[in-house]
Order: C-alpha cells, then sequence, then structure tokens
C-alpha cells in the first residue's frame, strides 16, 4: 500500500503517502506552479512544501510533446504531481490531446503522482451533459486502470466527478474506487468555492466519501483557503492543491487562520501576522512595486497554509478536531450551517472516528452543535445494547464527574444496594448509567449548555422502569412513575 494511516479524528487521518521521490505527511497541500512563467521561486515553495503540482499539458505544449524531466524543467528536487489538463478544458472548451497519451506522458516526464484526463464541468452543468461527462470519465479510468495503471512507476489518480448532482457523484465514487487506483480525487468545486458555496462543496465530499474504500488517500482539487481545510480533513480529505497563494498575493489579498485581509484595509502599523515577511510596515508594503509585494504576500500565504496544515495534523493527534472546528465555524455563516447539520451524517464519520486516542483530551461541548458530534450518538447506541438492571430508576441531575464518584452516587448506593438502577443525567450525552459512568469521554468532558437530544434521550430510556426516583430533575413527560425527591435521604422511603 502507497499510503499508512498513523492518527485519526473523526473521518480525518494523519498519514503517510510513500511516492517514488519520498514519502509525504498527509493531509497536506500541493502549492500550484506554473512551468510558463513561475513568479515565485521553488525555492521559496521548498521552505514551506515538499511537494508542487503542476499541469502536464502546459509542460507539454512548452515542449511540443517531447519528454523532458520535469523536475529539471522546473528546478525542484522535491515530490511532484502532474494534472492533466482537466481545468484547461472546463476554462477553455477542449484541449487537443489524447487521454491515454496524457497520462503516459506524466509518467514519462518523471512525475511521482500523475493524474487520468477527466471530463470536468462546474456546477451549473445541466443534468444530462453531467452524466455523459461522467460517464465517459469511468470509461477512460477504466481502460487506463486496465491497460496502463500497472506499466507506470507513478502513482495515478483515480477522479470522481458529479459536480453537485449527488447521485452522480456516489455512482462515480462506487466506480472509480472499485478499479484499484492508489489515490481518489474529487473534481473541480473551484467555481464553489469561489462563491463562499462551502457547505455545498463539503456534502459533495460527503457524498464521495461514503461511497469510496476506506484505504484510499482522497485528494480535493482546488481548495486552497485556511478555513476550508479543517472541514474537508474531518470528512476524509488527505491531499489538497491550489494556487491560492499566489492568486490571492496578485490580488493584494492576505491570508489569515480565519478570513482574508485585503491590503487596502489595513489599519494598523503591522499586519496581525508574525512571519519574518510581515516585520515590513503596511506602510512600506504599499510602497514597494507590485511584483515584490506579490512574492511576499505569497510566501505569507504559503506560511499561513502550512500554519494551518500542521493544527489540524495535531488536532487529529489529539482527538480535538470537532472543538478546532467549533472555532473556524464561527468565521463564517455557512460553515456554521454546514456544522450544525453534520448530524444527519453521524452515522458514517461515527464509523470512521475512533473511540478514544492515544493521550485523549477532555471534550470541549457546546449544546448546540454537540447532538451533530460522534460521541454523543456513539454513547446513545451502545447504552441501547444495555439493559435496566432493576425496575427501580434513581436518576440523579448533578455536576460532579465521574459521576460515579461522587458523594451523592456512594450515598444512594449505599441506600439502596441493587434493589435500583443508579442513572445520571447527562445535560449532553442523556442518560449515563452507573457501569458506564467512567467510559470515555463521559466524565472527560467540558460541556455548556443543554441539548434538546440528552432530554428526549432521558425520556426515552427512562420510560422502560416502573418507578423513577428523580433528583434535582424534572420529568414531566413521564407522568406518574416519577417521584421528584427532595433530598436523597427521601430514597429509602421508596426502596
Ligand atoms: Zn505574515
Amino acid at each position: 500500500m502507497a499510503f499508512e494511516i498513523t492518527a485519526k479524528d473523526l473521518a480525518g487521518r494523519v498519514g503517510k503517502l510513500y511516492t517514488k521521490s519520498g514519502v509525504i505527511e498527509t493531509p497536506t497541500l500541493f502549492p500550484v506552479v506554473d512551468p510558463r512563467k513561475q513568479e515565485i521561486p521553488l525555492s521559496i515553495i521548498k521552505q514551506y512544501f515538499g511537494q508542487v503540482i503542476t499541469n502536464s499539458f502546459f509542460v507539454y505544449r512548452l515542449t511540443g510533446g517531447r519528454v523532458v524531466d520535469v523536475k529539471k524543467l522546473l528546478g525542484w528536487d522535491g515530490i511532484i504531481m502532474t494534472d492533466s489538463g482537466a481545468y484547461q478544458i472546463l476554462r477553455y472548451g477542449t484541449i487537443d490531446v489524447d487521454p491515454d497519451e496524457i497520462l503516459v506522458y506524466q509518467d514519462k516526464i518523471g512525475t511521482d503522482i500523475g493524474v487520468i484526463l477527466d471530463l470536468p464541468f462546474d456546477y451549473e452543468e445541466p443534468y444530462d451533459s453531467a452524466l455523459l461527462k461522467v460517464e465517459e470519465t469511468i470509461r477512460r479510468a477504466k481502460r487506463a486502470a486496465t491497460t496502463l495503471l500497472d506499466r507506470l512507476s507513478m502513482l495515478v489518480v483515480g477522479p470522481i466527478q458529479g459536480g453537485v448532482y449527488f447521485d452522480l457523484l456516489a455512482r462515480s465514487a462506487r466506480e472509480i474506487s472499485r478499479l484499484g487506483f492508489p489515490i481518489l480525487a474529487i473534481g473541480s468545486p473551484t467555481t464553489l468555492l469561489e462563491e463562499y458555496r462551502f457547505d455545498v462543496l463539503l456534502e459533495a465530499v460527503l457524498h464521495v466519501k461514503a461511497n469510496i474504500t476506506r484505504e484510499a488517500p482522497l485528494h480535493l482539487f482546488g481548495a486552497g483557503h485556511p478555513l476550508i481545510l479543517p472541514f474537508a480533513v474531518a470528512l476524509g480529505v488527505d491531499l489538497f492543491d491550489s494556487a491560492s497563494y499566489i492568486l490571492y498575493a496578485r490580488d493584494n489579498r492576505i491570508m489569515l487562520r480565519d478570513r482574508t485581509l485585503r491590503l487596502d484595509d489595513v489599519r494598523t502599523e503591522h499586519l496581525p501576522c508574525s512571519t519574518k515577511l510581515c516585520y515590513k510596515t503596511v506602510k512600506e508594503l504599499r510602497e514597494m512595486t507590485q511584483e515584490e509585494r506579490t512574492l511576499l504576500i505569497a510566501e505569507h500565504n504559503l506560511a499561513v497554509l502550512r500554519e494551518e496544515i500542521l493544527e489540524i495534523r495535531q488536532r487529529i493527534h489529539e482527538g480535538t478536531l470537532w472543538e478546532y472546528l467549533e472555532i473556524k465555524a464561527r468565521a463564517h455563516p455557512t460553515l456554521y450551517r454546514f456544522l450544525k447539520s453534520l448530524g444527519r451524517y453521524k452515522r458514517l464519520i461515527e464509523e470512521y472516528d475512533p473511540e478514544t486516542h492515544p493521550q485523549p483530551h477532555g471534550l470541549i461541548l457546546f449544546s448546540d452543535t454537540a447532538s451533530s458530534r460522534p460521541e454523543p450518538f456513539r454513547h446513545r447506541m451502545r447504552l441501547a445494547n444495555t439493559h435496566p438492571t432493576s425496575k427501580i430508576a434513581i436518576v440523579l441531575n448533578i455536576a460532579e464527574k465521574p459521576y460515579n464518584r461522587s458523594w451523592e452516587y456512594l450515598y444512594v448506593k449505599k441506600v439502596a444496594g441493587d434493589r435500583a438502577h443508579v442513572l445520571f443525567y447527562d445535560p449532553v450525552f442523556g442518560i449515563v448509567s452507573e457501569e458506564v459512568a467512567e467510559v470515555y469521554p463521559l466524565s472527560q468532558n467540558e460541556a455548556e449548555g443543554e441539548d434538546e437530544a440528552a432530554r428526549a434521550h432521558a425520556y426515552e430510556w427512562l420510560s422502560q422502569y416502573d418507578l423513577i426516583l428523580a433528583y434535582n430533575i424534572d420529568l414531566p413527560i413521564l407522568g406518574k412513575k416519577v417521584v421528584k425527591l427532595q433530598s436523597l435521604e427521601e430514597v429509602s422511603l421508596y426502596i
């Protein structure tokens, strides 16, 4: 296998991708470089990223189809990925090269990771022609898989398509995933990103993830903003490529971890950043030539993208990727909406999410998004596989965790022994039974507020008992079965 997973959180993972020129630690990003005119010296890119992507169609055109060493051509000694020119089809309608030829060409020029030539489309494509393009790309992928894959020394990417037609995406994902490509990719979401339609893009990623093999790394084409990266990783994307660092720089747009800042809008003497590039004053930046400025901003943008990637990897190791999404979601309403709506896919995410982490950190839970997280869902599923140990329940709503080390629990246990099933009401997880109170993360969390789903879970679970002694909690829906205790001493009156 070319890909080895070393840590997981949600559907995200940290891994190692083995190429013939070296190992890539994932998640990561391939900065896009242009063989025709590269404004940012590759020696600068090398300080931030060990891999780049370039367009093999441009190399082909530039050399008249001659076989050259693409690394020499670019002056790059790291890992190189090439794409096939599909994006040029999107922009200019057609390119004059045979799909098999451009794939073999990528291998011959020394590419480490190559992409088959798909027929991309943006999300405005009518359904019928989208369907035709998807089918043609699947046909090309099948042909490449059966006749070319074994003969090539590079890793080959199988592109998955469908735009915003989720049925097409699912079908494309299933078919391409079956063909044995060492890397899978989702094609051409750039137009969605340009329009800040993060939620649509992320939902497309989910539909792909639900229909591909777990083992293969997944590449998302054209996504390169620090706001979108952690969300895409959390849904299972491992690789990105983007020209954003330079496109933004040309436009005097400065990437920050949570937003983009226009140089014109900066009101302070220095940028709110401490990369060595930002030692320059804003005045100096404004007064230099556009070329000099582009170089500095592009390098700053690369530094910020690298910082973002490193943060995401650390979060995965810690098991706090969701907490990180909570922070990022506040930066844009579509991201917040998306995070809340993730509940619809919690079954999928729960399947990927590891139950614990090597050095588990306590969870930080917020009541408005808690029910979208895998942990409360997992807890309720597990509890559903257990049974009441008595027909009498004692429900304690207390703050101390672990709940079963509280004085309230110890006292009740002494009085009731095994004659009652002692339960705790947790405002996020719902009912926690005494047997599982110390299971991760039921006592390793800090929570804010109360989730409606926790209430609903309490009513559902408690309806199984004949008598419920409730301490510090009102349960009106359960009616006469409930006795509200004024003090714990009253327990002895009922048991
Ligand atoms: Zn900076």
